[in-house]
């Protein structure tokens, strides 16, 4: 099971419980960034959860465990893009009265249920390989026609490397022409 921390208790006689939002992991990739993908599973323990931590008006697709069921945390990052996330513009303020030029973006997430999980973070890398199926974690390689791909990386390369040669070859020369203008300019100063 997949899920997110919402709450953490301990009790009087000090045992721990972790009320966490389950996911559900889904069976295929995600097509846009081949990453294995996971969605807030309905129907999950409501019964769990006690009335007095519900969120808002919004009850949680949640579960109670204890704390020592927790096996490991992992990243997951919300599908931005599906859930058409919006942004707002930051100034960082400003400096000497004047405004900076930095600024910057804090993104207000949808309530779109989709995340991925996050095969390029380093931390407990091997661990999420180990759990999830093999189909979802296996590399999948760039290019399937490689040979095909070099030959046509070749052909461009035949095609702009004569023209970026041509170009350095004009910008030196008139690198040089600029320089003996400027020597010229001096000595023609001091015979003055
Ligand atoms: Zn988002």
């Amino acid at each position: 099971m997949a899920g997110r921390i919402f709450k953490m208790i301990v009790t009087k006689s000090h045992r721990e419980y972790v009320i966490m939002e389950t996911f559900n992991v889904s069976e295929s990739r995600d097509s846009r960034y081949g990453m294995p993908t996971m969605h807030a599973s309905p129907g999950h323990g409501y019964h769990a959860i006690p009335p007095s931590v519900s969120y808002g008006s919004t009850w949680l697709h949640s579960t109670l465990i204890t704390l020592q069921n927790i096996s490991f945390i992992f990243n997951a990052q919300h599908d931005c893009e599906g859930g058409e996330c919006s942004y707002t513009v930051n100034s960082t303020g400003t400096h000497d009265g004047q405004a900076t030029a930095k600024v910057g973006k804090t993104v207000i997430h949808s309530t779109h249920n989709k995340y991925f999980i996050n095969l390029h973070a380093l931390h407990n890398a091997w661990r999420i390989r180990e759990v999830l199926p093999r189909n979802l974690t296996e590399p999948v390689p760039y290019i399937t026609n490689r040979e095909e791909f070099h030959h046509e990386m070749a052909r461009k390369l035949q095609k702009t490397n004569p023209e970026k040669r041509a170009k350095a070859k004009e910008k030196a020369k008139d690198t040089r022409e600029r320089k003996k203008r400027a020597i010229e300019f001096v000595e023609g100063a001091e015979g003055e």
